[in-house]
C-alpha cells in the first residue's frame, strides 16, 4: 500500500478510504493480516492491519524490508486520448516504470479535458500492484507547445509513423535517461505540429516499425523499448 506519510518502524498510520475498501472488500483481508506499506522516500515496510472497517483502516509498521528507490527518469508525454485508452496507458506506463506522465492536447486531439485525479489514482493502484516504490507524477493536461517550451532539454523521442523517422532501436540503444517519449492522438499529429516539435534540438522523431499502431499501443511499446535499452 502506498502511503505518503513518513514511514518508520513502530508507527501506526491511517490508510485511505479506497485502500480500506480494497483491503476489506477486494482482497478480503482483516485485522492482523500482513501487508507491505511503501513510498519512494522511505522504502517499504512489513506491516499488519491494526484496524479495518468499511472506509477506514490503520496500519502498524514493522521493520523496513526495502531501501528507498526512485524510478529512472523516463517520462511519458501522451496526447489526451479517449478515457479508456488513457486509463490503460497510465496503468501500463506505471508498470513499465515511468517517473512522470504528462497528458497533452494537440491540434487533432478530440479530448480536451483530462481528469488528473482519476489518472493519479490509477497510477497509484498500478504502482501498488507492481510493487514499485514510487508513484509516477501525473501532471495536469497542457497544450503540447507549452510542454515543449517548458521542457528541460532532456532528449524527447516523438513517436512518428511517417517515413524518415529513425527506427527506435537505433536511437534507444545509445540513449541515457532522463528521456521522454511523446505519442500523438488517435488521429496522429498534424504534420506542421510535428515539424514544429522536431525544430527543438532535443526532439527526435522515431518509428516503431512500418505498421500504424493505435496510440495506446505506441505509448507502451515505446516505453518498453526505452526501459529495456536505456532504463532498468
Ligand atoms: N491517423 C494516423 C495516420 O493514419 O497516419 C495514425 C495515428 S496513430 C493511430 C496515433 C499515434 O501513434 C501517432 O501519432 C504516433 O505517435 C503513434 N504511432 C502509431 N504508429 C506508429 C509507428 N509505427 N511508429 C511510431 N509511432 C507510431
Amino acid at each position: 500500500l502506498f502511503l505518503d506519510a513518513p514511514l518508520t518502524e513502530g508507527a501506526e498510520l491511517p490508510g485511505t478510504p479506497a485502500q480500506a475498501h480494497h483491503l476489506g472488500t477486494v482482497l478480503r483481508r482483516g485485522a492482523g493480516d500482513a501487508v507491505v506499506v511503501f513510498n519512494a522516500r522511505d522504502g517499504a515496510y512489513a506491516a499488519t492491519i491494526a484496524a479495518l472497517r468499511k472506509e477506514r483502516c490503520a496500519l502498524a509498521l514493522g521493520p523496513r524490508i526495502r531501501a528507498p528507490a526512485l524510478e529512472p527518469d523516463l517520462r511519458l508525454v501522451v496526447a489526451a486520448l479517449k478515457r479508456d485508452a488513457l486509463d490503460w496507458v497510465v496503468e501500463k506506463a506505471t508498470e513499465l516504470g515511468v517517473a512522470s506522465i504528462q497528458p497533452v492536447t494537440t491540434r487533432r486531439s478530440v479530448v480536451d479535458r483530462v481528469n488528473t485525479d482519476r489518472l493519479a489514482a490509477i497510477a497509484r493502484g498500478a504502482a501498488e500492484q507492481c510493487e514499485r516504490l514510487s508513484v509516477p507524477v501525473v501532471h495536469p493536461a497542457a497544450p503540447l507547445r507549452a510542454v515543449l517550451d517548458a521542457w528541460d532539454g532532456a532528449p524527447l523521442l516523438v513517436a512518428a509513423e511517417r517515413r524518415g523517422a529513425a527506427p527506435i532501436r537505433d536511437i534507444a540503444a545509445t540513449m541515457r535517461l532522463p528521456c521522454g517519449w511523446l505519442v500523438g492522438p488517435e488521429g496522429g499529429f498534424d504534420p506542421a505540429e510535428l515539424d514544429d516539435a522536431t525544430r527543438h534540438a532535443f526532439v527526435t522523431a522515431v518509428a516503431l516499425g512500418p505498421r500504424i499502431l493505435r496510440a495506446e499501443t505506441a505509448a507502451v511499446a515505446g516505453l518498453a523499448v526505452l526501459q529495456a535499452l536505456a532504463g532498468d
